[in-house]
């Protein structure tokens, strides 16, 4: 092993003791505000009070039964916006649509149900992490259950991004012996990249999103220099109002309605290390990193996953075939 190995496994095995020892709700700041939904909210009105509150997502409650009915996501709307698609004969269903409908919409298109998983608060946050990376859900709610009574309180939503910026917080000993490349540790993806230009219509970058399964599509222009990023978020405020005709535009209409707090986007090049990507996620509010070259040509997409499956799972073969 090179001292350049030894630095890079000794980093990050102090992160993931760090992960075992601290749980959930060390991460969650000592005050915080939680908007829960009711299953039986109009689906129309559930976007409204999402562009309102500035969030992107919301635990949802059945009252009925007392129980946590799932995360809703831009993933749920990107859903929706398929089903408008494939039964346009339904429009006028569509606007009556509740979150209790989701399931149903879910089973029409034939697509996974909502994310139900979620994690005890208490629980390391070393399993919070896997649980996310296993089911691929960017975010996790934190769910508690009464004993005596089975009854379930939603506590908060943790994200993968609060995760890596804790760590980046409180793990800068750590995080400094990262110093292998980008290149070196292949993190990211590189190859089939689901690219779309500026004129491309806000529906072709959904069915990227969906077909490729992922939540972010990067804009490029002729020479494949990167331009902008478009977000599986940025549909939210494209379909406000149910209007949903409004996906044909081009996503640079789309894009210039982006919210003034848009925290913009970041890139990397290949050379860049480790440790540089942690400095990056300490000051800001990154969601994911572009790969570019001198040249601002896109090379890669560096997603939050890969970053904590990298952290969580590099050198640990047994354990990511148990884990996928
Ligand atoms: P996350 O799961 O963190 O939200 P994504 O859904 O964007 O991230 O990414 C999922 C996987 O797809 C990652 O491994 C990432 O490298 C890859 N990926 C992200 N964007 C693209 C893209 N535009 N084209 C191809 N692969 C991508």
């Amino acid at each position: 092993l090179s001292p350049l190995d030894r630095d890079q496994m000794l980093g990050l095995r102090g992160i993931r003791e760090f992960l075992k020892v601290r749980n959930s709700y060390d991460v969650l700041p000592l005050s915080c505000r939680l908007i829960v939904f009711d299953n039986e909210l109009l689906i129309k009105k559930s976007l409204n009070i999402l562009i309102q509150n500035g969030i992107v997502s919301a635990p949802v409650w059945d009252s009925r039964t007392s129980t946590f009915a799932g995360l809703l996501t831009s993933t749920d709307y990107i859903n929706v916006i398929q089903y408008y698609f494939q039964f346009p004969d339904e429009i006028d269903q569509v606007d009556q649509f509740r979150l209790s409908s989701l399931r149903d919409i879910e089973k029409a298109i034939g697509v996974l149900p909502l994310e139900t998983v979620s994690v005890h608060p208490t629980r390391p946050l070393y399993e919070a992490c896997r649980r996310m990376l296993r089911t691929r859900a960017r975010r996790i709610p934190l769910v508690d259950k009464d004993d005596e009574t089975g009854r379930e309180t939603v506590i908060s939503v943790i994200t993968q991004y609060r995760i890596l910026k804790f760590i980046a917080v409180n793990n800068e000993k750590y995080t400094t012996l990262l110093k292998k490349s980008v290149r070196e540790i292949g993190l990211g993806t590189y190859n089939s990249l689901a690219t779309e230009t500026m004129s491309s219509s806000v529906l072709d970058a959904i069915h990227l999103m969906v077909k490729y399964n992922i939540s972010a599509v990067p804009i490029v222009d002729k020479q494949n220099r990167l331009l902008n990023v478009f977000e599986a978020v940025d549909v939210i405020p494209c379909i406000k109002g149910g209007d949903y005709d409004a996906l044909s535009s081009t996503i640079g209409e789309a894009l210039s309605k982006r919210s003034e707090d848009f925290p913009g986007i970041y890139t990397c090049t290949e050379e860049d290390r480790l440790d540089s990507i942690f400095d990056t996620i300490r000051k800001s509010r990154v969601h994911r990193l572009i790969v570019i070259d001198d040249e601002s040509r896109l090379r890669g997409m560096i997603s939050l996953s890969d970053i904590l499956k990298y952290v969580l799972l590099h050198g640990e073969e047994d354990d990511s075939i148990q884990y996928g």
